[in-house]
């Protein structure tokens, strides 16, 4: 039973941890493909901005490539009109129009500003700039030249967009160039942000930094063209598009970025843009890492949970398992005692009750008493085997003293429950405790109570530990089963002895012990039946004490009931014990002897008439007693058969006492008797 329970346990903790490792597994799963699925999401939410600047900035482009073609094939007619201010305002005119642009004017070859929309930078010598020295040295009309971005005085940074100017010789004439509003950029990159720790940003093709939206002190300007960066990985993959989740090169940080080169398909630019937006991947992932706290949490308190659950379920079942086994053995020991009752005394029940007792309570000490119905007196009653080899006397068996003697015994009996001392340690014993000597520890007594009533206690005691509400439980138990069985047969006892008692008295005459004249009546007819059956011969002899009112009158009653039963006594001893020996009523008695003829009853009659009268009934008292004797005849009625013999006593009487007289029968038709025959006595002479 205890494997089989180990195994289901096993099973079950086997089946719990298959069932947590498979929702540990979901809830892992759950959370790798939602963060997958977030990650991809933000990757196309970057794409998707980084394309939407893109296509800003190359709107940008080609309208300003646009304007500054218009320009160029205006120059003829800005420098005809010999009206110096003209062509710049034409260029501010355009300027204006152009929401990207901010400086707009036209160099010659030289470098020297010929127009401007702003009148203040004419004449201006700009030929050591990047924008004017990289278009004049690669010098190809078609191409659009985009500057890497540089420092304004005003601590801006802008870059220049420039075309170059042929002159009618083919050669490099000078370039027109716009000069990019910060401002409008900032703004497309402000309008594609869609979280606060998202960075957007405008990168040169040469790897400078133009600019960061939000603004980051010192980025505008850097060199991101270094072996490592996001922004060399880029450029070195050849793909127009990248994601890159890494460290930033630029700022430090770790970043998820998307990276597009911006290169419009309608224009030949000399040096592409890079677009670069980024978001924190801790800020992308936060939510997702809470909800990752909150499902591994909730898994955690699945696990304690379950596990605690099952724990405890299994505590409970086996507690549960140990009760019935506990119960059990309360049930096997019920019976034990129950058999062990058949074949022993109440005292050995006792005894051995107290050794299962102590048993199972491992008390060394065992004591049962029965308690008187008044409830103040004990009677020590059994103790177990190991009391009495270890603490005290058997002399105290049966020994009876006061509660107020009793000590722990007297708490029980005056609570009428259980009583529990664990703390006796060096306690002196009260004087008289049948325990005398022995040094007691701890103590559990329980009361065994009946119609209200404690008829006994038992205490056990010395347990090497604490006695428990549990202990208390089961040597209750067994006290009152104990009891049930004693008193069961006790009252088994009685009720045989009333029956024995009972019946006796239906058939016994109290006073001598032989027949009463009840039972002597129920005999005689079946003996007379029996006679007639067999044909056998059947006698009667019915006696009288003679004077014997003298010896109640001299003597005392009691001494005449002396008289009765020793002549009862003198009797029996000389008759067969097939022979039905009755007293008939007061000094007269009667004996029925079948197969006895009259011959051979008036012979017995004659034998006890002389025993009777040679006895000394003490003190020289002498008593005789007569006789009457007769033989059934076949088919007569009992009354008469009983009749003829008080007549033949009568007759002794009669004749002077202390003598034998015969009643012969006269012969009757046999009507009751299976026989028809006439029956004929025997001839015996009859005094008259
Ligand atoms: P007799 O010889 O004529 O029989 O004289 P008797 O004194 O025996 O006279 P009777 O038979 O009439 O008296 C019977 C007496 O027996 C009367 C009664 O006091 C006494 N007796 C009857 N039954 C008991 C009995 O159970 N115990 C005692 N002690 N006396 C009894
Ligand atoms: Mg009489
Ligand atoms: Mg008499």
């Amino acid at each position: 039973m205890a494997s089989s329970s180990r195994y289901r346990t096993n099973q079950h903790w086997l089946a719990l941890f298959v069932a947590l490792a498979l929702l540990g597994s979901i809830v892992a799963y759950n959370l790798v493909s939602m963060r997958q699925r977030l990650i991809s999401q933000e990757h196309q939410r970057l794409t998707v901005q980084a394309r939407v600047i893109d296509k800003n900035i190359e709107r940008q482009l080609e309208v300003t490539s646009l304007a500054l073609e218009g320009v160029i094939e205006d120059l003829p007619t800005l420098y005809s009109s010999q009206n110096p201010t003209h062509a710049n305002k034409r260029l501010s005119i355009l300027a204006d129009a152009m929401p990207g642009i901010h400086t707009l004017f036209v160099t010659d070859a030289t470098g020297t500003i010929l127009a401007a929309n702003r009148p203040v930078l004419i004449g201006r010598q700009i030929a050591d700039r990047h924008y004017f020295t990289e278009p004049r040295q690669q010098y190809n009309p078609d191409t659009l030249y985009i500057s890497p971005p540089f420092k304004l005085a005003s601590n801006g940074y802008v870059f220049n967009i420039t075309k170059t100017i042929s002159g009618p010789d083919g050669r490099f004439n000078g370039i027109v160039t716009a000069e990019v509003d910060p401002d409008y950029f900032a703004t497309i990159l402000e309008s594609t942000r869609y979280a606060p720790d998202m960075c957007n940003t405008i990168n040169h093709g040469d790897g400078l930094r133009f600019m960061t939206v939000p603004y980051l002190e010192g980025q505008a300007g850097k060199n991101l063209a270094v072996p490592g960066s996001l922004f060399t990985r880029h450029m070195e993959s050849g793909k127009p598009e990248n994601i890159f989740t890494d460290t930033a090169y630029a700022t430090g940080e770790y970043r998820m970025a998307a990276l597009l080169t911006l290169q419009p398909k309608e224009l030949k630019v000399d040096k592409p843009l890079v677009i670069l937006v980024s978001r924190s991947p801790d800020a992308i992932l936060k939510s997702w890492k809470n909800e990752a706290i909150f499902q591994g949490l909730l898994f955690l308190v699945a696990c304690i949970g379950s596990i605690a659950g099952l724990f405890l379920l299994h505590r409970r079942q086996s507690q549960f398992e140990k009760q019935a086994q506990r119960a059990e053995a309360m049930v096997q020991i019920r019976y034990e005692l129950l058999e062990y009752a058949t074949m022993h005394t109440a005292d050995e029940l006792l005894q051995y009750a107290l050794d299962e007792v102590c048993r199972i309570s491992n008390s060394p000490i065992g004591f049962y008493h029965f308690v008187d119905p008044d409830q103040q007196t004990l009677t020590l009653q059994a103790w177990s085997t190991r009391t009495l080899q270890e603490f005290c006397r058997a002399e105290s068996h049966g020994m009876h003293y006061g509660v107020e003697q009793a000590g722990v015994w007297a708490d029980c009996i005056q609570t009428r429950a259980p009583a529990i001392h664990n703390d006796y340690a060096g306690l002196p014993h009260k004087k008289g405790f049948p325990t005398g000597h022995a040094p007691v520890v701890r103590e559990l007594v329980v009361p065994v109570i009946r119609d209200e009533r404690i008829v006994a206690v038992l205490g056990v005691g010395n347990k090497s530990s604490d006695y428990t509400l549990k202990d208390s439980e089961e040597v209750l138990y067994l006290a009152d089963v104990t009891w049930e069985i004693i008193d069961s047969r006790r009252s088994q006892e009685e009720l045989k002895q009333a029956n024995e008692l009972l019946a006796n008295h239906a058939r016994i005459d109290y006073l001598t012990g032989i027949y009463n004249r009840r039972m002597f009546d129920g005999l005689m007819d079946a003996e007379i039946a029996r006679s007639c059956r067999y044909n056998s011969s059947l006698s009667l002899i019915m006696m009288d004490i003679d004077y014997f009112k003298q010896v109640n009158d001299t003597l005392g009653h009691a001494a005449g009931d002396h008289v009765l039963q020793k002549i009862a006594e003198l009797i029996s001893g000389r008759i067969r014990n097939y022979d039905i020996f009755s007293r008939w009523g007061g000094e007269e008695f009667v004996i029925m002897a079948p197969k006895n003829d009259l011959l051979k009853a008036t012979e017995l009659a004659e034998i006890l008439r002389e025993a009777i009268e040679l006895f000394d009934f003490g003190n020289g008292l002498r008593i005789t007693v007569s006789f009457g004797v007769t033989q059934y005849c076949s088919g007569e009625q009992p009354e008469d058969f009983v009749g003829r013999a008080d007549s033949a006593l009568y007759q002794a009487k009669r004749n002077g006492r202390n003598r034998v007289e015969i009643a012969a029968a006269p012969v009757v038709l046999s009507q009751n008797c299976a026989t028809e025959e006439f029956v004929r006595l025997p001839h015996i002479e009859v005094t008259s």
